[in-house]
């Protein structure tokens, strides 16, 4: 049945959580972690954890719940982060604004992406192909900065104003950038 699907898999997700918390890791971390485990006389260590994970989610993101929160690996968040300094004001005026900014298509990586700061995990939105072509038409098939000419699949749109910086995905903040100078940018 679906539910009891849903239950395995929810309850495979705090196994692996708490296998990695103990130091299991690698694809069969789960049944070394079960091993480790099979003479325990009751489960009160990982109802423990898992208590720690979610009293430790509501004390930084608070007890109102957006959709936004499930499907997040809670376990390997609370794992790397937990002795983070946080402020619980400050990351919870983040989610709100991030939750209504149109440009993070990934919403349930809001949360890595405040605890670790790497903008990957929110899916920022990308150009589509026909805004990219247009932008390389105009552009007279040349990279916006170093001039050179290339094929219209060597070339990667780019924001002109990033993202972080307020930029957003529009016609206008569109440039068609060669590989190299592609690069060279993402890497300031
Ligand atoms: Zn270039």
């Amino acid at each position: 049945m679906a539910g009891d699907y849903i239950r395995q898999k929810y309850l495979e997700a705090v196994f692996s959580w708490n296998a990695e918390q103990e130091g299991f890791t690698g694809s069969d971390a789960i049944v070394q972690f079960m091993q480790a485990h099979r003479d325990d006389s009751d489960a009160n260590d990982l109802w423990n954890y898992y208590e720690d994970v979610f009293a430790w989610v509501q004390k930084i993101f608070g007890t109102g719940f957006d959709k936004s929160m499930k499907g997040v690996p809670w376990g390997f968040l609370y794992n790397a982060h937990k002795d983070d300094n946080l402020d619980p004001a400050l990351l919870q005026a983040e989610v709100e604004r991030l939750l209504a900014d149109s440009e993070v298509q990934k919403k349930t990586g809001i949360y890595p992406y405040l605890l670790a700061g790497e903008e990957k995990y929110l899916n920022i939105r990308q150009f589509d192909s026909d805004v990219a072509l247009s932008v390389y038409h105009a552009q007279g098939g040349k990279c916006a900065l170093c001039g050179q000419a290339k094929d219209f699949k060597e070339m990667h749109a780019d924001h002109i104003q990033p993202w972080s910086k307020g930029g957003k995905t529009v016609p206008e903040n569109c440039q068609m950038l060669c590989v190299q100078c592609n690069l060279k940018k993402s890497n300031k």
